[in-house]
């Protein structure tokens, strides 16, 4: 997929070259001149990535990528500062204005297109994290407080063989983050299976390489953790190669403590983000398949699980069976102790239901007070057994509600069907199963009926 970029400076040479540049390597190309085109055009075009000069005159690169990050339709657009060759003041005020990174001109067009790849890619990855959580239930993710994200207290492991290097920089960051030092790669590398924000490698070491320790902490238990390399300024393939490797920054040596300092807290903030939108992700999946109340699964996990299981035993697969079981008179539970103790009542059915259950056992709240258990493997007698037990614990001890103020007795009526080998259908196999339970509440309620086919 090609990454749509804005190229952002008030000299329209700087602004063509650019963009010669980007188009000839398949970029999608927007323009502008100023700040102000530069905010609007990224809140209505949405580019993937913000190439924007610093010195302009009106609103300077600054104070409009300090814009772009305060709004919410801008803020996650990677932007890159163009700065002086010797703004070494500018790299550090912009990173502090929350820009992503920066190029120095006369532009590098081996540095640009790296970083040009790397901040797309992980534009892409953002992306596709933030839709799928949006297409998930909404759960009131709240991207102000995700963009507040601390940036202190990262955990940092530095990976150098110099020892006075990695102290000063320990020195440095100890302030705000928990550091590390290992001078021993491999050591660095069982260190690197810990939790970490942040690896610091020296690509420049003298005892190890360096790039090897960036190759396989990408590939390993720590491929989450971004990488900030330092390199010789000299060894310019060495450089590229990082990147090329995954390295999510590079910092030249000697290393610069105020630049250093700025850089992590980029990268840490990223990486929380992206740790946030990730859990995110997992909550909002784990809801979508989830009953809310009792913790058991839905009945859309349960439908699709059930499909697949008959569809199997259709073609010759293992036999499975389900029940379908309802709690009687539940109506009145709520009628003479209110919701909530009816609601206390559905959760500690849930317990009992999923302890009597064997493992490999489906049980799910399809709604209200009907529950169904799939179970793949079992026959209409295997099941009626494990109906039959279920029945016999939820009816032989009456259940405390309200704190143990009340205790009610509750009875259950289960019915029971199992695939015969011969034109299942889920939907015909549950509506067996739900015959049960009308002819059980018809004889009496608390029994079970299992209906063979
Ligand atoms: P039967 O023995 O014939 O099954 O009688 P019943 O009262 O259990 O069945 P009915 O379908 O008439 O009523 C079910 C009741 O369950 C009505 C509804 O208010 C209640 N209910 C449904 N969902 C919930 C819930 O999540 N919490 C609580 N507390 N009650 C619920
Ligand atoms: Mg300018
Ligand atoms: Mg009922």
């Amino acid at each position: 997929m090609s990454a749509r970029i804005l190229v952002v400076d008030d000299v329209d040479v700087n602004v063509r070259l650019l963009e010669a540049k980007l188009t000839i390597e398949y970029y999608d190309v927007l323009t502008c001149n100023d700040g102000l085109s530069a905010l609007a055009i990224a809140a209505e075009h949405q580019p993937d990535l913000i190439l924007l000069d610093v010195m302009m005159p009106g609103m300077d690169g600054f104070e409009t990528c300090r814009r772009l990050k305060a709004q919410a339709e801008t803020r996650h657009i990677p932007v890159v500062l163009v700065t002086a060759l010797d703004g070494r003041e500018d790299r550090i005020k912009g990173l502090e204005a929350g820009a992503d990174d920066f190029l120095t001109k006369p532009i590098d067009d081996v540095i640009l297109f790296a970083r040009v790849k790397s901040l797309t890619r992980l534009k892409h990855v953002m992306d596709e994290l933030r839709e799928r959580e949006e297409s998930g239930r909404r759960l009131g993710v709240d991207s102000d407080n995700a963009a507040r994200l601390r940036s202190e207290g990262g955990r940092v492991l530095i990976v150098d063989d110099d020892q006075r290097q990695a102290e000063k920089i320990a020195q440095e960051l100890g302030g705000e983050h928990r550091v590390t030092i290992e001078t021993d790669p491999e050591a660095a590398l069982v260190a690197a299976k810990g939790a970490l924000d942040l690896i610091i490698v020296n690509v420049a070491a003298a005892s190890f390489d360096g790039l090897r320790i960036v190759a396989q902490a990408k590939s390993g238990d720590a491929r989450r953790a971004p990488i900030l390399a330092i390199v010789e300024p000299t060894e310019r393939p060495r450089m590229i190669k990082a990147l090329e490797l995954g390295a999510a920054d590079i910092l030249p040596r000697p290393v610069d403590t105020e630049e250093l300092s700025a850089r992590v807290r980029t990268q840490i903030r990223r990486k929380r983000y992206t740790d946030f939108l990730r859990q995110k992700l997992d909550s909002s999946m784990e809801m979508a398949v989830t009953d809310a109340l009792t913790g058991l699964h839905n009945r859309r996990y349960m439908t699709g699980q059930l499909q697949a299981l008959v569809g199997r035993a259709a073609q010759g697969g293992a036999q499975v069976a389900v029940l379908v079981l309802d709690i009687d008179h539940f109506k009145s539970v709520n009628d003479s102790f209110g919701h909530d103790a009816g609601d206390e009542v559905l959760v500690e059915f849930a317990v009992r239901l999923a302890t009597n259950v064997r493992a490999v056992d489906l049980p799910c709240r399809m709604g209200g007070e009907e529950f169904v258990v799939v179970m793949p493997g079992a026959s209409l007698e295997d099941a009626g057994r494990v109906a039959e037990r279920i029945r016999r614990d939820v009816a032989s001890a009456p259940f405390r509600v309200m704190g143990g103020k009340e205790q009610i007795t509750i009875t259950i009526s289960i019915g029971v069907a199992a695939t015969t080998g011969d034109g299942d259908t889920p939907e015909g196999l549950l509506k067996r199963a739900d015959e049960g339970v009308y002819e059980a509440k018809a004889a009496g309620r608390n029994r079970v009926i299992a209906k063979a086919a």
